[in-house]
């Protein structure tokens, strides 16, 4: 039987992006393809879940807490695309928006489960704060195939990012569409005045070739919830 490992299921307000504050239902996919410098999620904890088992668990929460988005988020959801495909398949998809969680780099396994998902928060991965190489024709490659769904791009910025990684990226979101939002979000473990000062001065050069582009910390940290 196809199961997949989850790390926790939980229901919060998300605490990042332009959907900030909304109640969603977050489902942690167990394990990641990368390994950025700043990653926080646990890489030892899962529970092994069959598409019945957890649509079961999440019906349950859906009631108890009238939810609105469900949150597939990692980890990296697609590396457990087939399994993610079984439980929307499964899901009673009416009034519940499908809200993708993605670092933006399998762009083959995001074709296979497209058509379930509303809305695709897709991670642009800057190497100085990744501490990884750039993955610039993969994310550009990604956000074209996601760009008929509502999607905005992450990136996470630290005290060593470049403009030119900034600007780099700006230019590859406005060749797919300018008005693609762009969330500049100041990686939380070096979160300063001095970081939301340079950040807002790439917030501003990303403005020439964007419409809409926001410095937003994640917000679940700042105020001490899940
Ligand atoms: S993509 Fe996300 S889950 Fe994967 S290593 Fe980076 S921060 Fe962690």
């Amino acid at each position: 039987m196809l199961t997949a490992k989850i790390s926790e299921i939980f229901f919060s307000i998300q605490g990042e992006g332009i959907y900030l504050g909304t109640g969603h239902l977050f489902i942690r996919f167990f394990g990641c393809n990368i390994k950025c410098a700043y990653c926080d999620t646990d890489k030892n904890k899962f529970k092994q879940y069959s598409a019945q088992e957890l649509t079961g668990a999440v019906d349950k929460l859906v009631k108890k807490h009238k939810v609105k988005y469900i949150s597939l988020t990692g980890g990296e959801p697609l590396l457990q695309t087939e399994f993610v495909a079984l439980f929307l398949k499964k899901l009673k998809l009416d009034k519940l928006k499908i809200y993708l969680e993605t670092n933006g780099l399998l762009c083959s396994d995001f074709a296979r489960i497209k058509k379930y998902i509303d809305i695709v928060a897709m991670d642009f991965k800057i190497p100085s704060a990744t501490g990884l190489a750039a993955f610039w024709a993969e994310h550009q490659r990604f956000l074209k195939a996601a760009k008929n769904k509502k999607v905005f791009v992450k990136a996470v910025v630290g005290l060593k990012t470049k403009s030119a990684e900034i600007k780099k990226a700006a230019k590859i979101i406005a060749a797919v569409d300018k008005d693609i939002a762009l969330v500049l979000q100041p990686v939380a473990q070096q979160l300063s005045d001095k970081l939301i000062k340079k950040t807002m001065l790439w917030q501003a050069m990303a403005q020439q070739d964007l419409t809409d582009v926001r410095v937003i910390p994640q917000v679940h940290k700042l105020i001490g919830v899940h």
